[in-house]
């Protein structure tokens, strides 16, 4: 007994074929006419029709065997079926590779896409990989830990979504632009290890493939070295790729390091892509970019953290902090795979008086340093751990091993460049009654305000 979906059915005088579709693959089906019932309902049936079916499995007549297929030298000849479920014509067909169909289209009826054999074995190795990830992480001795998605602003360097709150008129909650701060206080707690598959939120201009929500694999340990991290990282990946991607090669191991100078003097690019051969779609070059420069500069010229300010200054350049901050460098550390940036992390500063110092750089005012940032000061002040940790962009690194350009391909649910989910058609106009409950009253649109203003 089978049960699945009619991918493709072909009449074949008086025979009938239907290819019939699970998640494991496909199956043929025959239906001969002798089986009056069964054939009957056949004959019904359309493409992605839902059928339960009954029947003995037989192998192929001779040079009818399909090797293409992993069941390609058997088929199911039909004693019993059942349509479980109708479907209309498709916007789309699913039989077939998406990657030509208007992507508007695919993403209003993503649960179709999702059909597809593509993005069916994307779905499937995203999965596969996301579970080493954990059980790497288990075996590491690392804890997984969530932390929460209503809090307060931490800087990555990106606009925030905001979440007003219903019960505080007029405050609002921040959706993490990653769990850096907790992950810093878990370390403080005594936890010594985590991780957390974390989705963080960040409210960008959206730029090709960049979404408003992604995944990282963020992780925290206390008493290490940079060194400690890039051994379990290089660990990580090579173990991943050699268990789930056997026919990839990674081009050099250990992974070849180069400092921000460098990588900036030779290549212009604080990620160059390593590759030998880029048409090669088993070469793997991953390497690491050490010693970023702790600060830089804006268009505006204004300071800010390169990494983010809870990155830790070199000791040899703390002398210049205040007075040379952009000769200083920072423990901090990407990791580049085939020209992407796939992580970064960094050593933390664990130590009161330097974090204090470092947001003194940044020019954060002193009433606004305690407001926003007391909590991690006063944290240090109570037998804080040295500590250090990295985030990987789980999206990307899917997308790269999948060989798909676009981190769409390889997220179920994706909101489109301009940062808009067509199935749920997100985001959306709310109930006024919602708007008053929040204590929110809209602005008027732009073309309103400007015919109220000719009026006057
Ligand atoms: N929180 C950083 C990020 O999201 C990663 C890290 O420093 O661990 O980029």
């Amino acid at each position: 007994m089978l049960a699945g979906w009619a991918h493709i059915r072909r009449d074949h005088g008086k025979l009938i074929f239907i290819d019939l579709r699970d998640r494991s693959g496909i199956i043929q089906l025959v239906i001969i006419p002798d089986k009056e019932e069964a054939y009957k309902a056949a004959k019904d049936v359309r493409s992605e029709f839902v059928l339960k079916v009954e029947g003995l499995v037989k192998a192929r007549p001779g040079g009818a065997a399909n090797e293409k297929i992993a069941t390609g030298c058997v088929e199911l000849e039909v004693e019993r079926l059942t349509i479980l479920n109708q479907a209309k014509a498709l916007p789309f067909e699913v039989s077939k590779d998406t990657k030509d169909i208007n992507e508007e289209l695919r993403l209003k009826y993503r649960y179709l896409d999702l059909r597809t054999e593509r993005m069916k074995n994307n779905t499937i190795m995203r999965h596969k990989i996301v579970k080493f990830m954990r059980d790497y992480c288990d075996t590491q001795g690392f804890i997984e830990v969530e932390t929460p998605a209503l809090t307060k602003g931490t800087p990555e360097g990106s606009r925030e979504f905001i979440v007003p709150s219903r019960l505080h008129k007029g405050k609002f909650y921040v959706l993490p632009q990653s769990p850096q701060q907790f992950k810093q206080l878990l370390m403080v707690a005594g936890l010594e290890k985590y991780f957390q598959i974390a989705r963080c939120f960040r409210d960008e201009d959206q730029r090709g493939d960049r979404q408003p929500e992604f995944m990282q694999l963020d992780m925290e340990m206390s008493f290490i070295e940079q060194e400690d991290i890039i051994r379990i990282i290089e660990g990580l990946m090579i173990e991943l790729i050699k268990n789930i991607y056997p026919e990839k090669k990674i081009a050099q191991i250990p992974f070849p390091r180069l400092t921000w100078d460098e990588a900036m003097k030779k290549y212009n690019s604080d990620k160059p892509d390593l590759r030998k051969n880029k048409e090669d779609p088993n070469e793997l070059a991953l390497e690491w970019v050490v010693d970023f420069p702790m600060f830089s500069r804006d268009k505006e010229g204004n300071l800010g953290a390169e990494h983010h300010p809870f990155t830790s200054p070199k000791a040899e350049d703390m002398p210049t902090l205040e007075s040379n901050p952009e000769k200083v460098r920072a423990n901090a550390y990407d990791i580049i795979l085939n020209g992407n940036e796939i992580g970064g992390g960094s050593i933390r500063i664990h130590d009161r008086t330097i974090q204090h110092r470092v947001f003194q750089v940044l020019g954060i005012k002193e009433e606004d340093i305690q407001k926003r940032f007391g909590h991690m000061l006063d944290a240090f002040t109570y037998g804080a751990p040295p500590h250090g940790g990295i985030a990987l962009g789980i999206d990307r690194i899917v997308a790269i091993l999948q060989g798909e350009i676009n981190i769409r391909e390889v997220i179920v649910f994706p909101k489109t460049g301009e940062a808009e989910d067509l199935l749920m058609g997100a985001p959306s106009e709310i109930e006024e009654s919602q708007l008053q409950e929040l204590g929110i009253k809209k602005a008027p649109s732009k073309a309103l305000k400007v015919k109220i203003q000719t009026k006057k």
